[in-house]
């Protein structure tokens, strides 16, 4: 398969190809739509087998950033980079300003921020070169308590259409993966009430969860099988599939962890059993949201009062589903297809 058709399978956008000889830099920048604005995603900085894995993993997470963006409200399109790690010695600072040069040539069409094998002294790096990065030291911080607000949010309009409950007291929550986010969840979750079943490869964080949230600390292989009102998965992708669906109790799955279907059929699959799935893209946002407001000038409790719509973008996919009949994935992928929809083609899409 060549470039094009790489494009036309990922519907794209435009790729570009950065290449620094001096720094070892070799990088690839997706940007999927710009249709309700620049293009806001992290960098990726790991080692890849080859130049086609890395511009395919762009690709992908790039349209991922589209979907998030346009569904949380914001005046972004999608994009994502995706630096290869040289498999000889470097010098990062060098390597990441030449990235920054880089980036600061695409005519502002694209913003990074972290990511995987990326942290916070990179994008200060970048910042000494160019003006098209959030998330540096100085500005929104640490993202996971947003995106753990408004996963809470999103249990709470799940909770609300398919329990019929307006409360979060008593009900019970199985957790897999307390990690950054996790455990943020946690604490959301227990100070309104909820009763925490937690399980982590990580003995000292379902510790931590149990000391301070008194959470009941499940084995690994157990947790999808926890008699509770809702599964969150906040560990890795692909959690929901062939083999932890029919094991399923809970009759909600609504969690911060990304791409977590692992086809799409597995969304078809929960809708047909009758379990509420918030799409991943559509209830974890809060960080996106909190990193976006950086370039309006941050202000930490405006993101705050953006991230609890959030409850308002779950409801609403929710309610569509019930009465359409249509898996949550889909009509999430629907609402965000209509808001594309009504605006003028971007300069890619052209
Ligand atoms: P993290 O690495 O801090 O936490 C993940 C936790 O999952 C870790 O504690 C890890 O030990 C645990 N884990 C890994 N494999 C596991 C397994 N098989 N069973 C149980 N636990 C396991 O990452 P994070 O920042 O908390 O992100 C969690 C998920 O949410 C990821 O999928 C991430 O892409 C997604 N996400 C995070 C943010 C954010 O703001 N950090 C935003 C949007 C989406």
């Amino acid at each position: 398969m060549d470039i094009f058709d790489l494009l036309e399978k990922h519907d794209f956008g435009s790729v570009h190809v950065g290449r620094d000889v001096a720094s070892g830099m070799l990088c690839f920048v997706a940007i999927h739509d710009t249709r309700l604005g620049p293009a806001i995603g992290g960098c990726r900085f790991l080692p890849y087998p080859n130049e086609r894995d890395a511009l395919i993993d762009a690709l992908r997470l790039a349209r991922g950033m589209t979907y998030k963006a346009a569904l949380a409200g914001l005046p972004h399109g999608g994009g994502k980079a995706v630096l290869m790690r040289p498999n000889k010695l470097f010098d990062r600072a060098a390597l990441f300003r030449a990235f920054g040069r880089f980036i600061d040539g695409l005519s502002c069409q694209y913003f990074t921020a972290e990511d995987s094998g990326t942290g916070v002294e990179d994008m200060e790096i970048l910042r000494g070169v160019t003006k098209q990065v959030v998330g540096t030291g100085g500005g929104s911080g640490d993202p996971s308590p947003f995106t753990a607000l408004g996963v809470r949010r999103g249990i709470e309009a799940c909770v609300a259409l398919q329990l019929g409950r307006h409360s979060l007291e008593g009900l019970h929550v199985a957790v897999q993966g307390v990690g950054h986010v996790g455990y943020h969840l946690c604490k959301e979750l227990f100070a309104q009430g909820a009763v925490l079943s937690v399980a982590d490869v990580d003995p000292l964080k379902t510790e931590r969860a149990q000391r301070e949230f008194k959470a009941a600390i499940v084995p690994n292989d157990a947790i999808f099988g926890v008699e509770c009102d809702v599964l969150a998965p906040c560990a890795l992708g692909s959690a929901l599939n062939d083999a932890s669906i029919p094991r399923l109790r809970a009759r909600i799955v609504a969690g911060a962890a990304n791409n977590q279907l692992a086809e799409p059929r597995h969304g078809d699959d929960l809708h047909s059993r009758g379990i509420l799935y918030a799409p991943d893209y559509a209830i974890n946002a809060g960080g996106l949201i909190n990193v976006a407001m950086e370039l309006q000038g941050y202000d930490a409790e405006k993101a705050r009062l953006k991230t609890l719509k959030v409850y308002d973008t779950i409801m609403e996919i929710a309610e569509r589903s019930k009465s359409s009949f249509t898996p949550t994935y889909r009509v999430a992928d629907l609402m965000v297809e209509e808001k594309l929809g009504q605006v003028a083609p971007s300069l890619e899409a052209r």
